[in-house]
């Protein structure tokens, strides 16, 4: 078949196999060149592994640790003539190449919420590694049952005590619009903390760790975004912001129940790129356009593979001198985004944001670029006219 993109919004209902493959190879490329020599994870857990920031952590972790890594998602295979979801064929992509590198990669694609993965995953551990030394918890879900009492709860993200108006763009037309969001609901708010904070990630490793399926001194990272002032009411201050002080307060919990094995939570703050679950935020999107500018333009762009370089080589596994982190305790990789230079530089120049003055302020095409990346479209060195196979299987889920 020949795949090409159907954009619908701020999705893709697309994706193109040898263009995610291609799109994986070239981010294990970036890892490989990256000058990672420290010791650093062996046993990798990642949690929301198929796509943004969790795919990044595994490609890191596998082609610049050597590490095993099994990798948990929820991705829909091809059916009925249909692609499947980018995060499928970056998995077989992955797999494909840890296979060639002799790294060991298992996946289990499912509901990371429900106790059924959980237990999947546990026999995964038990079977293959023993125990793990990282554990990564990447998720971005609208929703999610609880599995002590079966409510679905959904995630929200909606400004908390006032209605927000701000600039967004609607990347379909290409234009700056204006849009109202009513304030959250005390059930949207709570809804949020439960699908974002760290309930879950706190299962998890509850879990794991009364299996005894954690080494010694083991890891767990969390990712967080700050951001800048112009999204705060809808970021930071809003409902995805609660879930993240929650998630914040979990880390803390975490570091507690897991001292007897010297053990460590955190939670990393990550700079803004596209990614499925970033598109989706209302003014965002607008406010990444500005960024992406003005850091490329000051040689400080990077994509999530960047990030989560810096993030393992220069942060987690640097050395003996420790993990450095900000008065509150959290990793910081969103330090060249929160430059005073590069946040003044936007500042400046947002209020002047208009449909008519896109290209001359934004990097709407950068923007665009990497939105269809994510769906493996753009990709050099891929033929699009050509026909694909869509029906491929995630090496170790074939059953
Ligand atoms: P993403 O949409 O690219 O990835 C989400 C992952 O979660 C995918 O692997 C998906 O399959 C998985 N997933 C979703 N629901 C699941 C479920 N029920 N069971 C199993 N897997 C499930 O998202 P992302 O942008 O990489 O976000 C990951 C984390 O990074 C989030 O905590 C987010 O807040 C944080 N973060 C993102 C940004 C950004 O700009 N994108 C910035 C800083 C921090």
């Amino acid at each position: 078949m020949i795949v090409k993109p159907k954009v619908r919004a701020f999705v893709c209902v697309t994706s193109h196999p040898t263009g995610c493959e291609a799109h994986v190879n070239e981010q294990i490329e970036v890892v490989k060149n990256a000058g990672i020599s420290a010791a650093g994870p062996k046993n990798v857990l990642v949690i929301g592994a198929s796509t943004g920031y969790g795919l990044a952590s595994r490609i890191v972790a596998a082609f610049g640790y050597q590490a095993n890594t099994i990798g948990v998602f929820f991705e829909r295979p091809s059916h009925n003539g249909k692609t499947a979801t980018a995060g499928y064929y970056n998995t077989v992509g992955f797999e494909n190449a840890a296979a060639k590198a002799g790294v060991g990669a298992w996946s289990v694609n499912g509901d990371a919420f429900s106790p059924e993965i959980k237990d999947q995953v546990a026999n995964l551990i038990q079977e293959h590694m023993g125990k793990v030394d990282l554990v990564i918890y990447s998720l971005a879900a609208p929703r999610r049952t609880d599995p002590a009492t079966g409510e679905v709860f959904k995630s929200a993200l909606k400004p908390i005590g006032n209605a927000y108006s701000n600039k967004y763009l609607d990347t379909d037309k290409r234009t700056v619009e204006v849009a109202s969001l009513d304030p959250a609901t005390d059930e949207e708010i709570a809804g949020t903390v439960k699908v974002m904070g760290g309930e879950d990630w706190k299962l998890w490793m509850d879990l794991l760790q009364s299996q005894d399926l954690l080494a010694d001194g083991v890891l767990t990272v969390a990712y967080d975004y700050i951001g800048p002032k112009v999204t705060w009411p809808i970021y930071y201050h809003g409902t995805i912001g609660k879930a993240k002080v929650h998630l914040n307060q979990t880390a803390k919990t975490l570091t507690e129940s897991l001292s007897g094995i010297g053990g460590r939570a955190l939670v990393s703050v990550n700079k803004a790129v596209v990614t499925q679950a970033s598109s989706a935020i209302p003014g965002v999107n607008l406010y990444i356009t500005l960024l992406f500018k003005i850091m490329k333009e000051k040689g400080l762009h990077e994509g999530v593979i960047e990030q989560i370089v810096r993030l393992f080589r220069d942060r987690l596994f640097a050395g003996d001198a420790g993990i450095p982190v900000d008065e509150e305790g959290r990793v910081r990789v969103d330090d060249w985004e929160m430059k005073e230079e590069v946040q003044s530089a936007i500042e400046a120049v947002w209020d002047e944001v208009t449909t008519e003055t896109l290209d001359q302020y934004t990097d709407f095409a950068g923007y665009r670029d990497d939105f269809l990346r994510l769906f493996g479209f753009n990709i050099a060195g891929v033929n699009y006219e050509e026909d694909v196979e869509i029906e491929v299987d995630v090496p170790s889920l074939k059953g």
